[in-house]
This record gives structure tokens, sequence and C-alpha cells, in this order.
């Protein structure tokens, strides 16, 4: 059978789905995603279509199909199981010209919907001859061969800074998008916390910029990062700027996008997978659960709680009854453990520490408020770690 692909243009364009199940559920969002005005029509829905109904997405009628549901659409989906009811569809369509797709009978179908892969503006869709499985095995292999040759992709991000979220230290918690970007980059600029491996796969040409090395004091070194990231943009490259955790926890990502906003540079902002909810995860501690804590914070333990520069109400916190996760607490944490004792909160309150979460070297220490300073500092603990106070610690024990 000799098929002609075509891509098809569907924003504002009607499109009939029939059938409110399974397949339905899988096929709706490409097409909305597509831009298509897509009309339901079916007697049930599954949850997730409904929710779609319900956030004005998509537009649903209760009932079985009937010939005039048709009428102005330029598409139709079929994902019915009833084959008479699908060939009731496939019959009307074929009278209207409207191509009509068939999740129940690709014979019976006039177009077929294709395996797809997407790379940023590029659309890969494979079509087969009957061999489903085919066609998928050669979807996955143009995409992994895409993957490893991102160059293959132009570089639409030139003069521009990405700030990207590089995940708590396992190289695979980085986001997709973050690691396409990655890939994409003339030059990287990183942190001490970023994950290594990220840094190997970097292209041999790409510039890269070793933050902890600047040779300045702490602000200095900011000016020095921000004027780096500025500077490189306005050169017509593309730079990302790579971040331990997530770039807006305490990682000073704000004055960067302030910085590259200020100088006209357009700045895109990648989330990550911050630290302060990942390394506790992956001790098996849930920063909330069902009956023990409805909130959590996420505080930072760099300035001593007794100093003026201080902007942390501890009193506040040792009143919270939720999780309290502390950020570059280690050395202050006979002192915040004090303070918080101090103010009230429950010295048996549980307590953990958690070192290089997500990395082969993670290491927990359990114990209580008052007794994890002690303990972090018996078992020679060192940063980066988290501090985790709260019931939590003991949900899952
Ligand atoms: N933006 C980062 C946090 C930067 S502040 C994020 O969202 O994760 C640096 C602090 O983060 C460290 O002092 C430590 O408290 C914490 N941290 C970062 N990575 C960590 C890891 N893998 N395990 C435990 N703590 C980590």
């Amino acid at each position: 059978m000799n098929l002609y692909p075509l891509a098809l243009r569907l924003a504002g364009r009607r499109v009939l789905v029939v059938g409110g199940g399974a397949v339905a559920t899988r096929r709706v969002p490409a097409l909305l995603a597509a831009g298509a005005l897509v009309e339901v029509v079916a007697p049930e829905l599954t949850p997730a279509l409904r929710a779609h109904v319900d956030a004005g997405r998509l537009a649903w009628s209760e009932r079985r199909f009937t010939p005039s549901d048709l009428d102005g659409a330029w598409l139709v989906q079929v994902a019915v199981d009833d084959p008479a009811a699908a060939a009731q569809v496939s019959a009307a369509a074929e009278e209207q010209r409207i191509f009509c797709v068939r999740a129940d009978d690709r014979a019976a179908a006039t177009a077929w919907t294709p395996a797809v892969t997407r790379h940023g503006a590029v659309t890969v869709a494979v079509t087969d001859d009957g061999d489903r499985r085919r066609a998928l095995a050669v979807r996955d292999f143009v995409a992994a061969a895409l993957e490893a040759a991102p160059a293959a992709e132009p570089a639409t991000a030139a003069g521009h800074v990405a700030l990207v979220g590089a995940g708590p230290g396992d190289p695979e918690l980085i986001t997709v998008k973050g690691r396409r970007l990655l890939a994409q980059a003339d030059v990287v600029v990183a942190d001490r916390l970023v994950p290594g491996m990220l840094l190997g796969e970097l292209r041999p040409e790409v510039e890269f910029v070793d933050a902890a090395k600047i040779p300045y004091g702490p602000s200095a070194a900011q000016e020095e990062i921000n004027r780096i990231l500025v500077e490189r943009a306005l050169a017509g490259r593309f730079v990302v700027r790579l971040k331990g955790g997530d770039p807006f926890v305490f990682g000073r990502g704000g004055e960067e996008v302030l910085a590259c906003v200020k100088a006209g540079v357009p700045v895109t902002v990648v989330p990550g997978v911050t630290s302060s909810i990942a390394a506790p995860a992956l001790a098996g501690i849930p920063v909330t659960h069902r009956g023990v804590a409805h909130e959590f914070a996420v505080v930072s333990g760099h300035v001593p709680p007794e100093s003026p520069q201080s902007l942390v109400d501890w009193g506040a916190l040792a009143r919270l009854h939720g999780t309290l996760v502390i950020l570059m607490g280690l050395k202050n944490l006979p002192r915040i453990a004090e303070r918080l004792i101090a103010e009230g909160k429950p010295a048996d309150t549980p307590a953990a520490v958690v070192q290089e979460g997500s990395t082969d070297a993670q290491r927990v220490i359990r114990g209580t408020l008052g007794s994890i300073a002690a303990a972090a500092a018996e078992a020679g603990i060192r940063p980066p770690a988290v501090v985790v106070i709260g019931g939590v610690v003991e949900a899952l024990a």
C-alpha cells in the first residue's frame, strides 16, 4: 500500500473524536497540542478526558454518534470498541470526504496516525505496513539517534541565556528540557554542585566556565558570573548556566535573571529537581505525609540564628507543625537545633541528615532534634547535606 505522508495544521480546526475511553484519552492530548478544536462524542468519559472538559479545553457531547456530528469537521478519530459503531462513523465520514482514523481497524481507516518523536522544531513520524511494533522500534531508534546527535538541531537560541537546574546529583535527574538545552550550548557556566557526568557529555568545542574557580569572594564572583553570562550572550552565543538542584532555591538564579534582563539578553528558566525535596525522598523521607505533615518549609541555615543578618524567623519555625528542611545548615546545626528547642520545638522531634543525596556517596543519619547535631559530627557528615526535622522522618521507617 502506498501511503502519502502529510503533516496537518489543525490549529483552530474542528476535529471530532468518537469514543471517550482509554484510546481517546491517549489520542486527545496531541490534538489539543496541535491547537485543534476537539469535540468528543461519547456517552461516558474517562476522568482524564473529563478534566480536559472541566478545564474548557475540550467540548463534549454526552451521547452516541450521529452522522451530523461530522458537519464542519476536518478530521475524525474513531476510538470505540464496537466495530459496528465504528463502521457507521467511517461510512458517514467517507460520504462527507472527511479523513477518518480508526483505532479498532486500520484497514478500514482512511488515515493512520504514525509513531511520533519530537525534537525541538523537528517532528519525525513513522508509518508501517501493518506492523505497528516495527514503526515504534524505528521511531525509538531515530529518537535515540537524534538525542545522541543534538548538533543536528539548529542553534536557534543564539544570543540567549538558559538558567538550567541540574538536579541534586544523579545525572539522570536533570529534566529532559535541561538536557536538550545543555547539549545545544556554546558556553556552559557550571557550579560546584553540578553532576560531573553531565559535563562529560559536552561537545569538545563548548567553552566551559567553572564558576567555583572564579578567584574572588562570593559577591564579586557573582558579579563576574553575571558579566560572563551577559558578555557571551551579547556575542551571539547560547549560554547555559547550570546550577545544582533548582536555580531559584538558594541558587542566586534571580540575580542572574535580573542581570540578563538589565542587559537586554533573553533568558529562559528551566526548573530543576531540588535537593530540598529529592534528598529526603531518596533517604525514604516524604516531605509531606497524610496525617503527619501538611506543610514543609525550606530554610537556609547559612547564617547563624543569632546573627543580625538572619532573615529567618526561628520562633515561627519552631511552632510550625510540619516539616523543616534546612539547606547549608551543617556548620550551624548545633546552634540551629538549640535555638529551635529554646523556641519550643520538642527535643524528641525526629530528625535526619542526608549527605550527597541521589549520588553513590549518599549517607543518611537519623536521630532527634536534640541529638542530631552531635550524631552528624560523630559520623563525620560533610556538605552538601540537608537536615530534615519532623514526624515525616519516621513516616516510612
Ligand atoms: N539550588 C540547590 C540548593 C543550593 S544551596 C537545590 O535546589 O538543591 C546548596 C545546599 O543544597 C547544600 O549546602 C545542601 O544543603 C543542599 N544540597 C545540594 N545538593 C545536595 C545533595 N545532593 N544532597 C544533600 N544536600 C544537597
